[in-house]
């Protein structure tokens, strides 16, 4: 049986005042759904500290453990900081640092070195979906970006349009179903399906309270990866409850 997640990336946004809606979130949380916040990287540690139920993640982290990278972070950094999951291969880093797939499995790696959860990311942009290319396109990103070794403990894939984040658009649930589908069945031809029947599989895209009892019915949609809504607690709250 696969828990139930409510993941939220706060992107660059945040300070220590945003830590009251965190608090506030906690009011949601329930046995039956596990709830994530990744915050910026600034708010790792104090956040990781006052969080309760809700798990910490980082944003991303660089591949090696430590060295000469000014301005980045690991994942061993993370979870000392009290980081419990890292997202690999948001949209955004793939778009803003040219992320390559090689690139997301080398940090995936490093997330489960630390002995963290990744959160792979992975989608198609509307130039690909609109040739007819998204199912190629997500059979490559899950090969190429999930190294061999992954595990339902330590990956949680999330599916995100590129075309769907931060647009308010949002595929059809139909739409949803024939990727999840489709990722849930290529995780069973590499890794066997005890893994794959074991790994949480997110639609992320702007998700939101309005949408999300619909997108959780949706077949093989384990949670969302949530970015706008999560920011506050007033629209967050409602998603997690959507999955309790
Ligand atoms: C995201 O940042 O991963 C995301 C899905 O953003 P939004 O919910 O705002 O579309």
């Amino acid at each position: 049986m696969r828990r139930k997640l409510a993941a939220g990336n706060w992107k660059m946004n945040g300070t220590q005042a945003s830590l009251a809606e965190l608090a506030a979130m906690q009011t949601a949380v329930t046995d039956a759904v596990d709830v994530l916040i990744c915050p910026p990287a600034t708010l790792v540690a104090t956040a990781a500290a006052q969080s309760g139920d809700i798990a910490i993640g980082g944003q991303d982290c660089h591949a090696n453990v430590s060295g000469a990278h000014t301005g980045d972070i690991s994942a061993d950094m993370l979870k000392d900081a009290g980081a419990g999951y890292v997202l690999t291969g948001h949209s955004e880093r793939r778009t803003d640092h040219s992320e390559s797939d090689a690139d997301v499995a080398a940090k995936s790696k490093a997330v489960w070195d630390a002995g963290l959860i990744a959160v792979v990311c992975i989608g198609e942009t509307l130039e690909e979906r609109e040739s007819g290319e998204t199912l190629r396109v997500i059979g490559r990103q899950l090969a190429e970006s999930i190294p061999d070794g992954a595990s339902a403990a330590n990956t949680v894939v999330a599916y995100e349009p590129v075309w769907a984040i931060g647009t308010g658009k949002v595929p059809t649930p139909e739409l949803i179903a024939e990727v999840h589908d489709f990722m849930r069945a290529e995780l069973t031809k590499r890794f066997g399906a005890e893994i794959a029947n074991g790994t949480r599989l997110l639609y992320g895209g702007s998700v939101k309270a309005s949408n999300a009892v619909e997108i959780f019915a949706t077949s093989n949609v384990d949670g969302a990866l949530v970015g706008g809504a999560s920011l506050k607690a007033a629209d967050f709250n409602p998603i997690i409850e959507a999955l309790s």
